[in-house]
């Protein structure tokens, strides 16, 4: 049979959503003109929080504190943490160049982002993700001193750092500006499990911070969009593959991957995002059968909730 009871409870899993309203998307495609749409937060969050409540499993939200702003967010935010899922701080206004910005700029992003979440959400906020996952020894400082217990951006995924490098040069090519940067390649060495930050180089270890890299397994994302991109089958074996593997898997969503392009009928020109063009249904479907998947090995948990030596 697979896997032994005794094993089964030294496994843990956790997920996260990263909450970006459709606007950063235009930002990210460099697709000219703004939207206000909130569909992201109204449609994407709330078929994330009825996805896991449906599996039991507690999830963290990381929420950008300018969103907390639009009319009905502050409620939304509220009724995550009532339901049993923990805020996360995905800075205050989502700025790609974190690890570029004046320091003084950056700390007020870090620090004003968690502040603003807390007093909206009424809850506290221990985690830090930031935008697009460029981290570096600056930003963590300033994560650490904000109050924040863990940090959870660093991605080490080396098809992801190629396919966003090249998605970023065919930008160029097409004469568009993407506003994301491509960060640091160290983030592709860092430990595939949860450690203690080195305050010098967040990539190794150290005796810092806690971080919780998003996993990866068998050189596959553990994201929504990889796991649409493969479909049911392939995406279930790679969750069991995580899940064999690793003593702590942590899974990534954004919101808009239980959006749809024709289901909430979204600007064409965000076609470019590809997984959009997939039926709500038909990926909702993948992501709980690899949800399902992570929980017979493995305990969902809060990051918040979980300690590491
Ligand atoms: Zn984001």
């Amino acid at each position: 049979m697979t896997g032994s009871p005794a094993d089964a409870p030294t496994r843990t899993a956790s997920v996260g959503v990263d909450v970006d309203s459709l606007w950063h998307y235009y930002r990210i495609h460099g697709l000219p003109g703004e939207t206000t749409a909130n569909t992201a937060w109204r449609e994407g969050v709330s078929r994330f929080v009825e996805l896991f409540g449906a599996l039991g499993i507690p999830a963290t939200f990381y929420c950008v504190a300018a969103d907390v702003e639009i009319p009905g967010n502050v409620d939304r935010l509220r009724a995550l943490v009532a339901a049993g899922h923990e805020i996360g701080n995905h800075s205050l206004n989502h700025r790609y160049d974190l690890t570029r910005m004046a320091p003084e700029d950056r700390v007020v992003e870090v620090g004003q982002g968690r502040y603003r979440l807390e007093m909206a959400a009424e809850a506290p906020v221990f985690g830090f993700r930031a935008p697009g996952y460029n981290t570096d020894a600056g930003l963590m400082a300033d994560v650490r001193q904000t109050g924040h217990v863990y940090d959870s951006s660093v991605f080490p995924c080396a098809p992801y750092y190629l396919a966003k490098a090249g998605v970023m040069g065919a930008m160029t090519l097409l004469g568009r500006t993407s506003r994301s940067i491509l960060g640091s390649p160290l983030a592709l060495t860092a430990p595939r499990e949860p450690y203690r930050m080195s305050d010098a180089d967040p990539h190794t270890r150290g005796e810092g911070l806690t971080q919780f890299p998003i996993g990866v397994a068998a050189g596959v994302p553990l994201i929504g969009t990889a796991f649409t991109a493969l479909g049911e089958r392939a995406a279930v074996a790679t969750a069991e593959v995580a899940v064999r593997l690793r003593r702590h898997v942590t899974l990534e969503f954004h919101a808009v991957d239980l959006l749809g392009l024709v289901d909430d009928t979204l600007d064409p020109r965000l076609a470019v995002q590809p997984d959009l063009r997939v039926p709500v249904a038909k990926k909702r479907r993948i992501f709980e059968a690899v949800l399902k998947t992570v929980a017979r090995r493995a305990k969902f948990v809060r990051l918040c909730d979980l300690k590491v030596g």
